[in-house]
C-alpha cells in the first residue's frame, strides 16, 4: 500500500514517513502544494494525506484541483477545528478529516478504515483469513498463526506471507514480491527479498515439523503443503 503524505510542516511529515513505513506502508513525501499536486495527479497511491495549510497551493485548492481527474482517497489534516472548514473539506471531496494534533493510533486506525473502503470487493467473498494446512492468517485482525500459536511477524513479514499465502501453489519471483512487497524495482545488488525470506522461515517454519515456504531455484518462493 502506498500512501502520499502531503504536510510542510518537515517534523510533523518526517515523523509521519517513519511511523507509516513502519507500519508497513510504502510512503512518499510532498512539502508544498505543487510538489503535492504533481505526485497526487502521476497516480498510484492508495491513499493521500494532506495538510489543509500549504505553501504554493493550499490543501483544499489541491483536493479540488485533483478530485477532477482522481478518486484516490484523501485524509486532511488540519489545524483548523471550524465546522466551517470541515463541511467545506468534505464537500471539496476529501474522506475523512483529522484535526492536529492527533494521535498516530488514531491517524492509522482512519487510514485503515478508508482503504478498506476504497478496497475493490467486486464479490464480498474476498476472503479475510487465509489458510494453508495448520497456517491461519486472519487479515483483518492482522493475526497470523501456525499450530494453534501466534507468529510474531514485523508489517512487511505481514504483507509478504498474505501475498504468498494468498497465492498460494505459485512461484512468485523475487522481481514480483520486491515490487509487490516494498514498491521497489528490483536491482540485483539489494538482497532485501531474501533476508526476508529467511527471516519469515525462521518463524513460520523452523519451529514447526513441515516447511511450508519453498525455494525453487533460479525461480522463485512457493507457499505450499508438500507431500513429507
Ligand atoms: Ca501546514
Amino acid at each position: 500500500m502506498k500512501l502520499l503524505v502531503v504536510e510542510d510542516e518537515v517534523k510533523l511529515a518526517e515523523y509521519l514517513r517513519k511511523g507509516l513505513t513502519e507500519s508497513g506502508y510504502v510512503v512518499e513525501v510532498a512539502h508544498d502544494g505543487i510538489d503535492g499536486l504533481h505526485l497526487a495527479m502521476e497516480g498510484g497511491h492508495d491513499l493521500i494525506v494532506l495538510d489543509s495549510m500549504l505553501p504554493g497551493i493550499d490543501g483544499l485548492a489541491l483536493l479540488a484541483a485533483l478530485r477532477k481527474s482522481k478518486q484516490t482517497p484523501v485524509l486532511m489534516l488540519t489545524a483548523k477545528v471550524h465546522v466551517d472548514d470541515r463541511v467545506r473539506g468534505l464537500r471539496n471531496g476529501a474522506d475523512d478529516y483529522l484535526t492536529k494534533p492527533f494521535a498516530f493510533s488514531e491517524l492509522t486506525a482512519r487510514i485503515e478504515v478508508l482503504l478498506r473502503r476504497a478496497a475493490p470487493r467486486p464479490d464480498a467473498a474476498e476472503p479475510t483469513v487465509l489458510r494453508l494446512a495448520d497456517l491461519e492468517m486472519d487479515l483483518l485482525r492482522r493475526k497470523a498463526v501456525r499450530a494453534g500459536q501466534r507468529l510474531d511477524l514485523t508489517a512487511k513479514e505481514f504483507t509478504l506471507l498474505a501475498l504468498l499465502l494468498r497465492r498460494q501453489g505459485e512461484v512468485l519471483s523475487r522481481t514480483e514480491l520486491a515490487a509487490q512487497v516494498w514498491d521497489m524495482n528490483f536491482d540485483s545488488e539489494t538482497n532485501v527479498v531474501e533476508v526476508a525470506i529467511r527471516r519469515l522461515r525462521s518463524k513460520i517454519d523452523a519451529p514447526f515439523e513441515r516447511a511450508l515456504l519453498h525455494t525453487v531455484r533460479g525461480m522463485g518462493y512457493v507457499l505450499e503443503a508438500r507431500q513429507p
